[in-house]
């Protein structure tokens, strides 16, 4: 198999990178555009022969056309796009041209390379949120068939990408798969968004803000379980195309929660001579704050027999460990 990653330079798209060379495929291209909240230093890319990278900005159709042609995936695994809730409110704009127009460009370009090449094995795996279902409150869970009600820039430019996509499939027939995941975390996560946040303020003894009083709810996987979950519908294509996911772990935790579960993980595990719950500060809440996501994860397990595996404070150790050696 041929696998076209985009956005791989990423938090998930590398992590989906350095498990992807560990297994049997022919060939894979990374195309990214090295945007800020990039790194290629998180690919582990050593040895690696079957392995190509482009910076291509997924906004420019003609080179963007050029890598898939040159290329021939028979997989495309779409990452990249701009992910951060607080810059699509301050700066709207990259991400309607990158959610949006990027989104169109890939999905147009290869509608037509697998239509014009006959190629019987292609998948297109959309990866998008499950901020396009909106919020909800104490209680339900967003199931494939929730209402798309999107709250901030961010998660209406991914709505309209999802929205295309199923488009395609309808239209076109276009053999594609949506996965709307919650929260990830983990190693090679930009600094800007909350886990990574509040572990280097633990670390560089700096306030750990937490917006309005701290009890949104977020649902939180493990990035590799996440990326799991992307093998698993890559293997099991024939139960997986033209399918929706949505795919959690069932880990809900409130915001005040996640920081201090962290906080108090680094007080007992790094004999720091400061109390990490100290440096907690609220701040002003953000703008349209969603207050509750939470998945109901039944239909993957149902379908591809997914489950987010890996133990959730094991998980945190391993990602703390990890940004505290990166300071
Ligand atoms: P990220 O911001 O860490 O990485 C995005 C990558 O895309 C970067 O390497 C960036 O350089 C690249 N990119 C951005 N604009 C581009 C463009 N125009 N052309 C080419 N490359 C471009 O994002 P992430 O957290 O890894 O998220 C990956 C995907 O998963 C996104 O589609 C996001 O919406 C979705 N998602 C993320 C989470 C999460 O918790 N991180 C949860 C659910 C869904």
């Amino acid at each position: 198999m041929r696998v076209l990653v985009t956005g791989g330079c990423g938090f998930i798209g590398s992590n989906f990178l350095n498990l992807a060379f560990k297994k049997n495929f022919e060939s894979i291209m990374n195309i990214d555009s090295l945007t800020y909240a990039s790194n290629q230093e998180n690919i582990n890319i050593e040895d690696q022969n079957n392995y190509e990278f482009r910076n291509i900005d997924i906004t420019n159709k003609d080179l963007l056309k050029k890598a898939v042609l040159d290329f021939k995936p028979n997989i495309i695994v779409h990452f990249a796009a701009e992910s951060h809730v607080d810059n699509s409110i301050s700066n709207p704009q990259n991400f309607i041209k990158t959610n949006v127009l990027g989104t169109y460009n890939l999905i147009e370009i290869s509608r037509k390379y697998y239509e014009d090449n006959d190629i019987s094995d292609f998948h297109f795996i959309h990866i998008s949120t499950d901020e396009v279902f909106g919020d909800l409150s104490d209680t339900g869970f967003f199931k494939e068939d929730t209402p798309y009600d999107p709250s901030s820039p961010y998660s209406a430019s991914k709505a309209a990408s999802d929205h295309l996509v199923s488009a395609w499939k309808r239209t076109y027939q276009f053999p594609a798969t949506i996965l709307n995941c919650s929260n990830n975390f983990g190693p090679n996560q930009h600094i800007e968004k909350l886990i990574p946040t509040i572990i280097t303020k633990s670390f560089t003894k700096n306030k750990i803000p937490v917006y309005g009083n701290g009890l949104n709810v977020r649902e939180w996987i493990y990035v590799e379980d996440y990326c799991n979950a992307v093998f698993e519908v890559i293997d099991q294509r024939s139960k997986s195309i033209f399918e929706t996911f949505c795919v959690g772990s069932g880990n809900e935790l409130t915001n005040i929660d996640i920081v201090e579960k962290i906080c108090s993980l680094i007080n007992e595990n790094y004999n720091l001579e400061h109390d990490c719950l100290d440096l907690i500060t609220f701040v002003e809440d953000r703008k349209g704050h969603d207050f509750r996501y939470a998945i109901d994860s039944s239909k993957i397990k149902n379908i591809l027999k997914f489950s987010a595996k890996t133990d959730f404070d094991s998980a945190l150790i391993k990602t703390i460990k990890w940004y505290r050696s990166k300071l």
